[in-house]
C-alpha cells in the first residue's frame, strides 16, 4: 500500500474539518496557536518517510515528552520505579489531586501529570542533567540537532502552572518526590515545551516500533522494555479517554494538549498527529479522526 498518498488521502478528505475542537487556554503560548493546523507524518520501520499537510511545522509537544522521559527512567532508574508510580489506568482528568490524596502520592501511571513527576524526580536524581539529556535524546532519535526547549513556553508554564506545582509539593509531602520539587517543575515544565515537528516526533518515536533499535542500529531499550512502553501508551496515553481510542485506533499513542499525538504499529511504522484543536478529553479531534482513518484503510492494528 502506498503510505504517503494514503496520508495525503486522509488530510485532504478532512480538510474542511480544518479548526475543530478547542486549543488548549491554561498554558498560555497554546492558546496562541493557528487551531487550523494539520499536519502528518509517518515513517516506516526501514526508514522511509511521509508527509502530508503541515508535517514539518513544529510544535509543542508537552505530554508526549513524558514517553522519553519514562524510556530515560527505564534506562537508568533500577528498583523503586514501580514502587513510586502505578501502572493503570487513571479514568480521571490528568491533573487530578483527588486521585493523588486518595492513593497517598502515588500517582496512577507515568503519563499523567503526577507520575510524570514522580519519573522526573528520579531521572533527576541519576542523571547530571535530565534536562538535556532528554534534549539529547530527542535530537538524536529524531536527527533534529537544532530541536530544543520553546524557553518561553516554559517560563509560562512555570508562572501558571499552580496545580503541578501543588501535586509536586503535595507528593514531596508525602514522601515520594525525593528532591527540590522546584527543580523538578524546572525539569518537567521544559521538557514539555520541547518544539517538533511531526516528521520529527515520528522519526523520534520509530525505536518504540523497532522493539527499541533507533534507525542508526543504537539500542535505547530492550525489547522487553519497549513492549512495557507500548502496553503503558495503549492503556493510559490518550487521557481518561484511552478506551475510546483503543476503539477507534487501536495503537498504542500519547498525546498531548498542543494538539499533538504519537503512536506506533510495532514492526511497522511510527505516526505522528498534529492539529491543535482538542475534544473534551484533551486529544486532538482532528488527530483521532485521522488515525482512525489510517488503521481503517490499512485494516491494521494491534488487535
Ligand atoms: N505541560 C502540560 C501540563 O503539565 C502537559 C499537559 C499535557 O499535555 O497533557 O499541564
Amino acid at each position: 500500500m502506498d503510505l504517503g498518498a494514503l496520508l495525503r488521502e486522509i488530510v485532504q478528505e478532512l480538510e474542511a474539518e480544518r479548526g475543530c475542537g478547542e486549543v488548549a487556554r491554561y498554558i498560555p503560548p497554546l492558546a496562541r496557536v493557528d487551531p487550523r493546523q494539520f499536519g502528518m507524518a509517518l515513517v516506516e520501520c526501514d526508514g522511509t518517510c511521509h508527509v502530508a499537510g503541515d508535517a514539518m511545522t513544529r510544535f509543542s509537544i508537552q505530554s508526549i515528552s513524558k514517553v522519553f522521559s519514562l524510556t530515560l527512567a527505564m534506562q537508568h532508574v533500577r528498583d523503586d520505579l514501580w514502587l513510586r508510580v502505578g501502572r493503570e489506568p487513571s479514568g480521571t482528568r490528568f491533573n487530578s489531586l483527588v486521585q493523588l490524596e486518595h492513593e497517598r502520592g502515588i500517582p496512577r501511571n507515568p503519563f499523567i501529570n503526577a507520575g510524570a513527576l514522580v519519573v522526573t524526580d528520579m531521572i533527576l536524581e541519576c542523571l547530571a542533567d535530565a534536562k538535556q539529556t532528554l534534549l539529547d535524546l530527542v535530537r538524536q532519535l529524531s536527527g533534529a540537532m537544532d530541536a530544543a526547549f520553546a524557553e518561553d513556553v516554559a517560563q509560562e508554564e512555570a508562572a501558571t502552572g499552580h496545580i503541578n506545582r501543588a501535586m509536586a509539593w503535595f507528593m514531596k509531602g508525602l514522601g515520594n518526590l525525593k528532591g527540590d520539587p522546584d527543580a523538578v517543575l524546572d525539569a518537567y515544565f521544559h521538557h514539555c515545551s520541547l518544539s517538533l515537528s511531526c516528521l520529527e516526533l515520528a522519526r523520534a518515536g520509530l525505536y518504540l516500533a523497532r522493539r527499541g533499535n533507533a534507525l542508526d542500529g543504537t539500542c535505547v531499550l530492550s525489547p522487553r522494555a519497549t513492549q512495557r512502553i507500548n502496553a503503558m501508551m495503549l492503556t493510559c496515553g490518550a487521557y481518561d479517554a484511552v478506551g475510546d481510542f483503543a476503539y477507534r485506533v487501536g495503537l498504542p499513542a500519547k498525546s498531548g494538549v498542543g494538539g499533538g499525538i504519537l503512536a506506533v504499529l510495532p514492526g511497522h511504522y511510527s505516526v505522528c498527529v498534529w492539529s491543535p484543536g482538542l475534544d473534551a478529553a484533551g486529544n486532538s479531534m482532528l488527530g483521532i479522526r485521522a488515525l482512525e482513518r489510517l488503521t481503517e484503510r490499512t485494516g491494521l492494528s494491534v488487535f
